[in-house]
């Protein structure tokens, strides 16, 4: 085997050809999302570069994948569906991520709005995660290693936050770092019973909208070296 083709192997480029990638998008068409922008930006992020190697061949399956650290990358379906919500009334210029995990989620929302604030509790897959989005040259995305509970405070208010872990209930920080009309997308609950929930900032109070059962991991307590 020459070895260009050895390196197009080990980046897993033969098995995640153009036509994988394509079947994904239809897929995801087909499941209900609509929104093009959301599509495009799934279509021409390489899902392959942010997966173990040994899973390369599996990175256009629409399922969740192991990362490590007991964490995983989130279905492409479920980061579909929660960036098309955050962007439902339009774009959005500071949005918050709550769970950064393999960078995944962080390098489709850097391609879609302004900037992005992620934070992540586990040091090891925030550095992973930070390295990949510098190879993409995806320059619009901030890291800060701490506990999401309390969010990110210092730069808030927040036009979106979105939390890619389950929360056993909504964290008060986050409803308080949320601009006026902003939004907050949110898995709650525990265990099987898990329910993606819309929050925004009305003018006053918040408005809810329960969407659908989904499957996170947990949304844990404290930072982890
Ligand atoms: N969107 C990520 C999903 C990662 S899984 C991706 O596509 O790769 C959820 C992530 O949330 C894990 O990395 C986990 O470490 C992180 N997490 C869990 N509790 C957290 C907390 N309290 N603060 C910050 N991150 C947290």
């Amino acid at each position: 085997m020459g070895r260009e083709q050895d390196d197009m192997l080990r980046r897993g480029i033969g098995m995640t050809s153009q036509r994988t990638r394509e079947r994904l998008i239809q897929r995801l068409y087909e499941e209900g999302i609509s929104n093009a922008k959301v599509l495009e930006v799934i279509r021409r992020t390489p899902r392959h570069l942010f997966v173990d190697e040994a899973l390369a061949h599996r990175a256009y399956e629409d399922t969740a994948l192991p990362i490590g650290n007991n964490q995983t990358i989130s279905q492409p379906y479920m980061v579909a569906r929660m960036s098309e919500l955050l962007l439902e009334a339009g774009p959005l210029d500071k949005v918050m991520e709550i769970g950064t995990g393999s960078g995944y989620q962080t390098a489709v929302l850097s391609q879609l709005v302004e900037r992005v604030f992620s934070v992540e509790r586990i040091k090891v897959l925030q550095d992973r995660a930070k390295e990949r989005l510098v190879e993409l040259n995806l320059r619009n995305v901030v890291f800060r290693w701490g506990d999401g509970w309390e969010g990110w405070p210092a730069l808030a208010p927040y036009n979106g936050i979105i939390v890619t872990a389950v929360a056993t209930d909504v964290p008060q920080a986050l409803l308080d770092q949320l601009a006026p009309g902003g939004r907050l997308v949110i898995p709650v609950g525990s265990g099987e019973v898990q329910q993606l929930m819309l929050i925004i900032r009305e003018e006053q109070g918040f408005s809810r909208r329960v969407l659908g059962a989904v499957r996170f991991v947990p949304l844990l307590h404290g930072p982890l070296a």
